[in-house]
């Protein structure tokens, strides 16, 4: 078993983290099974979301009686001080505790400080000072917002996409916050489903030995490739490199990673999805994106008013716009 000293927190995470949002997609039985053989086999932290429906509920549901086993990590959407609050509160509910391990400010479009106009930074102390939470932290798609939260000396944790197909800028990112004793977590680690092979992408993040992945599990064997992940830390081997080799190559070029950094949309285009539906269709088979909630994203990209916001956002230089036109065509060929 690999483990992870979260930067300055001192909190000893299994190297393999479990991330909670796809349990919104079974039944709380089911997750609960999951939560609970996870732990069994070694894994113990736990990151969820006060956005992600009734995940949370789940995770308390799983967890009420070895609160002492697991460290919890969960996020606040919240806009402002006083929504704060109230957001960590129904998580304390949710997850059936009276303190949360890391308790992060979700995706925030600035990098919340103390005296700041929002209340946000401020609220997170004084729960901290209550003892409702023991660090303050962060998660972002934005390298702009990430830069700054590592260079606040703010936070203990930043948690950030990152995977085998992640550039210079992310391994960045993964470079200071080890230099700032900052937790790096990785979400998606599976590049948001582009990535197919579990294995070979903890062989990569078993090369990061201070980044600890959540991986997003949903299905019981996705749980047991972690898990055989977690009893042997896998090694770069000849195999899962030409894996990592093949889907960089064929990944390279103008593709959208999904990162999100030009968002939001002003007409609310889903693009950190629909920018790259291609891509999901033919490497993640899947009838969920021909499903009636993608035909309606997927039909908002008729109401782009090519205003450039995203285009100028987008930090590979991708003409978004154009790829999501190109995206909306190749979608309807799927329909037919
Ligand atoms: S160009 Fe289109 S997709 Fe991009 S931000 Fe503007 S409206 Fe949204
Ligand atoms: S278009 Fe660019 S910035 Fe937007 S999600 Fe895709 S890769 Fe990220």
């Amino acid at each position: 078993m690999a483990t992870v000293t979260l930067g300055k927190t001192g909190l000893q995470v299994e190297k393999n983290g479990f991330g909670c949002l796809p349990i919104q997609r079974v039944t709380k039985e089911e997750a609960a099974y999951l939560l609970r053989k996870a732990v069994d086999g070694g894994m113990n932290y736990f990151d969820t979301a006060r956005s992600y429906t009734d995940s949370e509920e789940k995770v308390g549901y799983a967890f009420d009686g070895i609160r002492d086993k697991v460290i919890l990590a969960t996020k606040s959407h919240a806009q402002t001080g006083v929504e704060m609050r109230k957001h960590l509160e129904t998580s304390l509910r949710n997850l059936r505790t009276d303190y949360i391990d890391v308790y992060q400010f979700h995706n925030p479009a600035f990098c919340p400080k103390p005296g700041g106009e929002d209340g946000l930074y401020d609220a997170a102390l004084e729960a901290q000072a209550q003892g409702k939470i023991r660090f303050i932290s962060i998660t972002n798609h934005r390298l702009k917002v990430a830069h700054e939260a590592i260079d606040s000396g703010l936070y203990a944790t930043l948690q950030f996409p990152y995977s085998y197909l992640a550039g210079p800028q992310e391994q960045e990112l993964v470079d200071k916050c080890r230099q700032a004793g900052m937790g790096f977590i990785a979400m998606k680690g599976m590049a948001g489903g582009l990535i197919r092979d579990g294995l070979a992408a903890a062989a990569f993040m078993a090369q990061q030995p201070d980044v600890v992945p959540i991986w997003g599990v949903q299905h019981e064997w996705e749980l047991d490739q972690f898990l055989s992940c977690v009893r042997q830390e896998p090694e770069m081997t000849p195999d899962y490199q030409a894996v990592i080799d093949h889907d960089r190559k064929e990944l390279s070029g103008d593709f959208c990673r999904g990162c999100g950094y030009c968002m939001p949309c002003p007409v609310g285009i889903e693009i950190n999805n629909c920018a790259r539906m291609s891509l999901m269709l033919r490497r993640a088979p899947t009838k969920e994106w021909l499903s009636p909630k993608w035909q309606e994203q997927m039909e908002k990209i008729k109401n782009c008013l090519h205003c450039g916001q995203c285009k100028s956002k987008c930090p590979y230089g991708l003409d978004t716009p154009h790829l999501l036109e190109e995206n909306y065509k190749d979608y309807q060929t799927f329909l037919k």
